[in-house]
């Protein structure tokens, strides 16, 4: 008998030949959250204080490389993540990066060049927040480049992530699942909070219009690019707090797996004496 709990790595999981729809996946579910909301948050401080010690292993033993991918809707809380799991985690070893639309520089090249030159070094976790799949999400949502372009970006991608990860690369990609109502009310607050101006963007509401063709490109995207060595995990992402505890308990796993070490002194130090 296995009475271990199920773990949010599996239960979110994509697997690599699984056809997506997002209809399936509720956006306002927590059942896995560990009684109530205040809890779970416990939770969540618990695994960060975790996520902080483990960060500082994996930057001592400078030896994996650690990428988060956070794609999600205007609003699905790509900023809030980072902001709350990788609270207290070490500046020094984590970089955020985030993707705007492309430079005319960046246009000139092939939409992986922007991309690469970001993946993390040797002891450091990236976080990409909204990432190449961009070049298969608004590019295709808004035909940017034809068909013949981007249907080909899917394979390119795997091949890709594949480089990473066979050089001693961990992906971990999160589609943060927001439901039209939720993004209704976190779009209302932005124009009802002063202090919540600055993040309203009038665009938004026309990519708001074409939810349906965000949702099939999504379901695309996570129906062909979650791969054994790249996993995709859909997080229901209508309450915060359940979003964050999920992310965090993902990571800590995934962080723990690698079974780092702090690296051996050069030296034999054990007679050294400091005068
Ligand atoms: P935000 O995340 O709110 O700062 O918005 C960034 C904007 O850049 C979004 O509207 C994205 O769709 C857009 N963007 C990011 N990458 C690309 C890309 N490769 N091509 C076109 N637009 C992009
Ligand atoms: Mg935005």
């Amino acid at each position: 008998m296995n009475d271990q709990p199920l773990h949010p790595k599996e239960i979110y999981r994509v697997l690599p030949d699984a056809m997506i729809s997002l209809a399936d996946w509720d956006p306002r579910e927590t059942r896995l959250a560990l009684g109530s909301k205040d809890e779970t948050r416990e939770a969540t401080n618990a695994l960060n204080a975790h996520l902080e010690v483990l960060q500082e292993l994996l930057y001592a033993e400078n030896k994996h490389r650690i990428l988060v991918v956070l794609q999600g809707m205007d609003t699905s809380g790509k900023d809030g993540t980072i902001r709350h799991v990788f609270e207290g985690v070490n500046p020094q070893g984590v970089r955020v990066i985030s993707f705007k639309a492309p430079t005319t520089r960046e246009l000139d090249h092939d939409f992986l060049w922007r991309i690469h030159q970001h993946t993390p070094g040797k002891g450091q976790i990236t976080i990409f927040n909204r990432s190449h799949y961009e070049d298969i999400l608004v590019v295709r949502v808004r035909n940017l480049v034809p068909r013949e372009v981007w249907e080909k970006r899917y394979a390119h991608i795997n091949a890709f992530e594949k480089t990473l990860v066979d050089e001693g690369t961990t992906i971990l990609k999160f589609f943060l699942h927001i439901s039209p109502e939720e993004q209704k009310e976190r779009l209302q607050a932005r124009l009802d909070d002063p202090t919540k101006h600055w993040k309203f963007n009038p665009a938004d509401l026309k990519e708001r219009k074409l939810w349906p063709d965000y949702i099939r490109a999504y379901e695309a995207v996570l129906s062909t690019t979650s791969t054994a060595w790249a996993p995709w995990f859909i997080i229901p992402a209508d309450r915060k707090w359940y979003r964050n505890y999920l992310i965090a308990s993902i990571l800590v796993d995934t962080l723990k797996g690698l079974d780092m070490r702090y690296p051996q002194p050069v030296d034999d130090i054990s007679g050294i004496v400091i005068e």
